[in-house]
């Protein structure tokens, strides 16, 4: 674990940073986040700062914004573990993760899967089992984008979903139904 410390309890800082639910954070009463992950300090550096029964809080740098996360939310949001030494049988992912893996094997709709080749809250690793999983997908890692590909380069992603459309030939060649039509089947 080379960066247990930028990356405490297994979550890229960057990621727990943007899902601080303190009142500065989030709105206490919908629950809508008041940080945008384009306004925090690239990079950020998170240390476990206090250790509770039922919580963790985390202090970043270098901001110094310190986040109290519940055991119980940190648990149910662990992602796939992509560290091919995570244990003995390669295989540390949670239980919900395992699940998702398992319904994108049942998927037999044309796919179209897209990484970020710079994404720091999902990892561009994770094509090689969605490649392996998806039956009829294209995976693809596009290059110099990050978490947020369909802004960062709407061009390129709309290019692919049409390429992916016009393969698949959609209900209409890839024309765009009317209402009526819609409804109709
Ligand atoms: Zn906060």
């Amino acid at each position: 674990m080379a960066s247990a410390a930028a990356s405490p309890l297994g979550f890229p800082a960057v990621w727990l940073r943007h899902n601080c639910p303190c009142p500065d954070c989030r709105d206490p009463v919908t629950g809508q986040r008041l940080v945008d992950i384009t306004q925090l300090p690239n990079g950020p550096w998170a240390t476990v700062t206090a250790e509770f029964a039922d919580s963790i809080e985390v202090t970043f740098a270098p901001e110094g914004h310190r986040s109290v996360f519940s055991r119980a939310w940190l648990a149910a949001s662990a992602l796939p573990d992509t560290d091919p030494d995570a244990d003995a049988d390669g295989d540390a992912r949670t239980e919900d993760g395992k699940a998702l893996w398992r319904a994108a094997e049942r998927v037999e709709a044309p796919t179209l899967v897209l990484f970020g080749s710079h994404d720091r809250l999902v990892s561009p690793a994770l094509a090689v089992p969605a490649a392996r999983t998806f039956k009829n997908a294209h995976v693809e890692v596009l290059p110099r984008i990050g978490h947020i590909g369909q802004m960062e380069r709407p061009d390129l992603v709309a290019a692919r979903f049409r390429e992916m459309v016009d393969k698949a030939g959609m209900p209409g060649g890839g024309t765009r139904l009317t209402p009526d039509e819609l409804t109709s089947t």
